[in-house]
């Protein structure tokens, strides 16, 4: 990407709407500011951020494209820190691609996707970490998901990584002091820098910890919903969807592939999956379709068993127990407006049953409750807990860990500390992958090529 340019791009959404939204950005955004703006006020003088009111003209220098507002934001006290002109005009996507041809007629470059937080972070606005938060704050499907990213684009998640840098440096400087000094030195160097790495493994761990919580937020819960055939699997994702999304019939084994929906239950976002029915297939399909069950269960932040009610147990029920031994898992008894043929006693004593029922909507507000509860997410108070909820960042904080939990070890058996402070330098490089001090520009195209074009 270049730098020296003045880029366009549409801003707002594709499709009609009240207003639409052309950004402009480079050394050129003034100079086509007056070019291509009438004002309708005699004195225009393009104060910086003020919004002027006039037209759009054409090439011709007498067509009107369109009545708009337009703002001159010059650098550096713009978003991306270069001239920047932004014009509000009718949200008609005619209007929005008429101005942007004119643009490019007036020499700007239409912008790839991303490119002008890119720039934003190449000008030192934001660092690496904030830009990524934009897209997040974009993409949020929850509550919890948009505090997330609104918190990482305040600078907290940055702000956390500069903070364990500056104590990493703190070690770093002392391993290094001791790689001159003499054995008694050296000796003490290493006791004093063993609980400074201590300290930083732990909150590195803090943090790693937070992914698992908070991708719940951001991605969605996992639920699979597992039972034999006619159980009233279907019915019961029918109901949670409160959509006709699979085949209900008394047929057994007609769910044969799997289905997703997605479905918010109290402000949580849920990837619900019915699934084939478990027992012996009957037919190739029917096995590929079960085969395919074992598969999603590992991606399962949790399973539902369900289990009829109205028909004894066998051995396939056990058969799913023993698959879900070490998921988190909740029991679902469908068809209890039916009389019960077994005590639900008799079945994991210790594990709470909830008594459905998927045809009548009887019990599903309580699974929905369970569901939330089982997961562990949506009781989470907002303690300003820095999350992580990208796999970049994990990664990059995972490498830290593991250089860092090296020359721990190396310190205290007395290696050469010229390998304690390499480990050491080793993880400083991995926090400044998340900030974005040091990383090489194929990963940066790689992060905002996923980014929308116009931001
Ligand atoms: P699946 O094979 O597990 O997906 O089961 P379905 O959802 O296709 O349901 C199988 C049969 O059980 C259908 O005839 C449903 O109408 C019936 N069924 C599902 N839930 C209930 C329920 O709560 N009560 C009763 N009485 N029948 C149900």
């Amino acid at each position: 990407m270049h730098n020296h340019d003045t880029i366009a791009a549409i801003a707002t959404p594709s499709g009609i709407g009240g207003v639409g939204i052309i950004r402009i950005s480079g050394p050129d955004a003034g100079k086509i500011a007056r070019h291509i703006f009438l004002p309708k006020q005699k004195d225009c003088l393009w104060k910086s951020h003020h919004l002027y009111y006039g037209d759009i003209i054409a090439a011709d220098g007498k067509t009107i494209l369109d009545e708009v507002l337009a703002v001159l934001m010059p650098g550096p006290h713009s978003f991306t820190g270069e001239d920047v002109l932004e014009i509000n005009c009718h949200g008609s996507p005619v209007i929005l691609q008429a101005i942007l041809a004119e643009l490019v007629q007036s020499g700007c470059r239409l912008a790839e996707p991303g490119e002008f937080s890119q720039r934003a972070f190449l000008n030192g606005r934001i660092d690496l970490s904030q830009a990524e938060a934009l897209a997040a704050l974009i993409a949020a499907r929850s509550e919890k998901a948009r505090a997330i990213a609104l918190a990482h684009l305040k600078g907290a998640l940055g702000a956390e990584i500069e903070s364990l840098r500056l104590s990493l440096i703190d070690a770093l400087a002392l391993t290094e002091v001791s790689i001159d000094f003499m054995e008694d030195a050296a000796d003490q160097g290493v006791t004093e820098i063993l609980p400074q790495l201590d300290k930083l493994l732990m909150r590195l761990q803090v943090l790693l910890d937070s992914y698992q919580r908070a991708k719940v937020y951001t991605e969605g819960l996992n639920v699979v919903i597992i039972g034999k055939p006619n159980v009233g699997k279907s019915s019961l994702l029918n109901i949670l969807t409160g959509r006709k999304r699979a085949i209900v019939t008394d047929i057994p084994g007609t769910t044969r592939d799997f289905i997703t929906d997605q479905i918010h239950i109290r402000g949580l976002p849920v990837n619900i999956m019915d699934t084939a029915g478990i027992r012996q297939p009957h037919d190739i399909i029917e096995k590929e379709g079960i085969d395919l069950v074992w598969e999603n269960l590992a991606a399962a932040d949790l399973v539902i068993i369900l289990l009829d009610g109205s028909k004894p147990l066998t051995g396939d029920d056990q058969k799913i127990f023993d698959a879900v031994a070490n998921k988190k898992y909740l029991i679902a008894i469908n068809k209890t407006d039916l009389p019960l043929a077994w005590e639900l006693s008799e079945l994991a004593p210790d594990c709470k049953k909830l008594k459905i029922s998927a045809k009548f909507g009887i019990g599903i507000n309580e699974l929905k409750g369970a569901i939330v509860a089982g997961a562990g997410a949506g009781e989470e108070e907002d303690s300003g807990e820095v999350m992580i909820t990208s796999m970049r960042h994990k990664i990059a904080l995972e490498n830290a860990l593991n250089n860092i939990k090296r020359a721990k070890e190396n310190a205290a058996c007395g290696m050469s500390p010229e390998l304690t402070a390499f480990d050491l330098r080793e993880a400083l490089d991995s926090l400044d992958e998340i900030t974005g001090k040091k990383i090489n520009d194929e990963i940066l195209d790689k992060i905002f090529s996923s980014f929308c074009i116009g931001k």
